[in-house]
This record gives C-alpha cells, sequence and structure tokens, in this order.
C-alpha cells in the first residue's frame, strides 16, 4: 500500500491502522495505491478499473491525473475511493460500484438487478442499424437494462419501443435510462411475452404487433454458471443468466411465441452463446422462420442470429 509520509508523523505511534484515517492524497498517489490495491487482490484489470474509479469516485480523470499530478484530492473523496477498491477487491464489479456502463457510446446506469452491457451485445445492435430502417415498433423480450432498445431507438428515426422483462427492479433502471437518454420506450413486467398480453389488455394503444422483436436471453447452461468468473456468477443477477440445462430454454420459448407477436415480414433478432449457433438456428427453422442468418462478434465468435416471419 501507498503510504502517506507527509501525514504519518501527526499519528499515534499505535495506530496500527494508519492507512484507513482520512487523508488526502495526490492524484498520482492515489492512482498507484489503487493500481497497487487492486493488483495484489488479484483483479485482472486493476489499471482500467482504477480509472473508471478514480473517475467516477474523485472526479479526476486519467487526463486530469496526467496532467496535474501533484494536486491533492480532498480526504473525504480519499476516504470513498478507498471504500470502492474495497468493494471491487471483493470482486463486485466496477459497473455495479459505479453504477454505469457504456453501451453503444450511451452512458447506462446500472445496478445489480441488472446484467452489465456487454461488448459483444453491440453486434446485435449494430446488425440492426445496418439495416437503416425507420418508423417501426420494436420489442424487446428480457430487456434488463433496456440497453439494446434503448440504442437502437437512440440511433433509428421515429421507433417506438416497448421492453418486457421478468424482474421489475430491471424495469425501474431500464425506464429510467430511456427517460435519460429521451426515446420512445414503454416497459412491462411479466414472463417474456405474457408482460405484453397483460399491458395490451389495461391499455390498447400497447401494441401485440411488431416489426422487430429483439432479445439477449439468458443463455448459459446451469452448469456451466459455477465457472463463471467471481463476478459475474457472484454478483450479477442469476435469471439474467441461466438458461436450463442446456441454456436453450429462452429460445424455444422466443421462437415458439414470437410468430405471434410479429408482423408478416417481421424480423426476429436474438443474441446467442459461441456455441449455439447450429441449435438456436434448427429450433427457429422447425418454428417456420426463414432466411435465418448468424452474425459473428468482433471476437469471430456466433454472437447474433435472426431470422424472417413471412407467414
Ligand atoms: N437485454 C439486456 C442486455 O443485453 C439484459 C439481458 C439479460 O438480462 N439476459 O444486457
Amino acid at each position: 500500500m501507498m503510504n502517506c509520509n507527509d501525514r504519518d508523523d501527526r499519528k499515534d505511534s499505535n495506530d496500527h491502522d494508519d492507512i484507513t484515517e482520512p487523508v488526502s492524497l495526490t492524484r498520482r498517489q492515489c492512482f498507484d495505491e489503487g493500481v497497487e490495491t487492486l493488483t495484489e487482490a488479484g483483479i485482472d484489470e486493476a489499471h482500467s478499473d482504477v480509472k473508471l474509479l478514480m473517475e467516477y469516485i474523485t472526479d479526476v480523470t486519467y487526463n486530469d491525473m496526467y496532467l496535474h499530478p501533484d494536486e491533492l484530492i480532498p480526504a473525504e473523496a480519499v476516504a470513498s475511493f478507498r471504500e470502492a477498491l474495497k468493494r471491487r477487491t471483493e470482486h463486485i464489479p466496477v459497473q455495479y460500484i459505479t453504477g454505469r456502463q457504456e453501451f453503444m457510446g450511451l452512458d447506462m446506469s446500472v445496478s445489480p438487478d441488472v446484467l452489465i452491457p456487454r461488448f459483444d451485445t453491440e453486434t446485435l445492435v449494430e446488425e440492426i442499424l445496418r439495416l437503416g430502417l425507420t418508423g417501426i415498433d420494436i420489442l424487446d423480450v428480457c430487456t434488463g437494462s433496456g440497453c439494446i432498445l434503448i440504442s437502437l431507438l437512440h440511433y433509428m428515426h421515429d421507433c417506438r419501443g416497448v421492453g418486457v422483462d421478468i424482474s421489475d427492479k430491471a424495469l425501474k433502471i431500464a425506464d429510467s435510462n430511456a427517460r435519460r437518454h429521451k426515446v420512445d420506450a414503454k416497459f412491462f413486467e411479466g414472463d417474456l411475452f405474457d408482460a405484453l398480453i397483460r399491458a395490451h389488455e389495461a391499455d390498447n394503444e400497447v401494441k401485440l404487433k411488431y416489426d422487430l422483436i429483439v432479445s439477449n436471453p439468458p443463455y448459459i447452461p446451469t452448469d456451466v454458471i459455477p465457472t463463471l468468473m467471481e463476478e459475474v456468477r457472484d454478483h450479477e443477477p442469476i435469471i439474467a443468466l441461466d438458461g436450463s440445462s442446456d441454456g436453450l430454454i429462452f429460445y424455444r420459448r422466443i421462437v415458439k411465441d414470437a410468430p405471434k407477436y410479429l408482423v408478416r415480414g417481421g424480423r426476429l433478432y436474438m443474441e446467442i452463446g459461441w456455441d449455439q449457433g447450429a441449435s438456436v438456428s434448427r429450433i427457429m427453422e422447425d418454428e417456420g422462420f426463414d432466411d435465418i442468418e448468424i452474425y459473428t462478434d468482433l471476437g469471430g465468435n456466433d454472437r447474433v442470429i435472426c431470422g424472417e416471419w413471412r407467414r
């Protein structure tokens, strides 16, 4: 740990815990202490996590730190920063500490009630944006933080969206993200399409037919979950991850019901696991989808599947 020599002489010699005393540190000291603390705790992304924690907690960006490394960070901010480091050493994901994650260039609020938006999921959004669609209705099933729906609505013109999720707490986050990014989205709670049926019964302005259905459902096979990184396994919502014994339950359920909620010529886009392309393709073919295609992410793994409903 970094030693704060200039302050130590003010403390009692029997104070063994002086590192936690409120002291101000220079930006450089704070940064170095952060990297050292996280590295010692075995956190892989120590350097980039410290950049984020410093920025969000002490309001000092990496750029600020390099430009004026000797400026002092006040004692209270140092204390909050150390508290944040401590949480990170417990393998709490940095995004749950800062409360945010960037997705498609947009700042999204997150909490432990939602899956942290993943870079790989941007592939799904990008493939849809390539189509250049405008003026359509989009349904996002298992919306979580709302990142997919909100980024689509942000970049597409004149579109409206509905997001459904089984978690009421997730929907509060999605709703706040939608309001923050000023998109036309409504959110309803329930088990997959049930949420939509109930919402439509309560308010028939809520549509039952969509031009596009998108989903990043939970798709990790149950027995793989214990092998995931501690950050994911112990801190992200299990209901956002667990796709049953073979990981495919939500694909079967979504693909089976999606045709009822798609206009003719409507398309279904889903994120898939790297090894699920063949299985999910078969599920879509069996249900009668046409023009099924799989797209890879930047790592070269199968990541997105889509198909058209022509009947
Ligand atoms: N749609 C959200 C996302 O992609 C949530 C996904 C989920 O909870 N499985 O991040």
